[in-house]
């Protein structure tokens, strides 16, 4: 099994609904985000995907978040803007560009909210 990621860094504000704590009130995050995706086989260049391709990919779902309010913006104007959530949204929304033919899915979706924060969604 072959494996490769991606990461790309946003800027973001939220806050949290039904939270009791620091995050309950209105602030941003430095998100970052890293992408892996995994499959068997290999094109005839040996990648599992480009990671040119795969970036791109990864930059067109962020940037419909970055410098924004994430409270304001579906799916997160009704479901809550953890990071828990914005990872499998995020998996959800790259696992639709994956190139087709290429055999590779998305494996793992991390979000960082801190250096030391990080929230991971796998497909089960
Ligand atoms: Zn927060």
């Amino acid at each position: 099994m072959f494996e490769i990621s991606v990461e790309e860094s946003f800027a973001a504000g939220h806050s949290l609904r039904n939270y009791h704590g620091k995050c309950e009130k209105i602030h941003g995050h430095n998100y970052k985000v890293r992408v892996t995706l995994e499959g068997e086989t290999l094109n005839e260049a040996g990648l599992l995907v480009d990671f040119t391709e795969l970036k791109r990919l990864l930059h067109s779902v962020v940037e419909r978040l970055d410098h924004e309010y994430l409270n304001d913006v579906p799916p997160f104007d009704q479901l809550n803007p953890s990071a828990e959530n914005m990872a499998k949204y995020l998996h959800d929304e790259i696992a639709k560009g994956v190139p087709a033919g290429t055999g590779a899915r998305v494996a793992s979706v991390r979000v960082w909210e801190t250096d030391t924060s990080v929230a991971t969604y796998r497909a089960g």
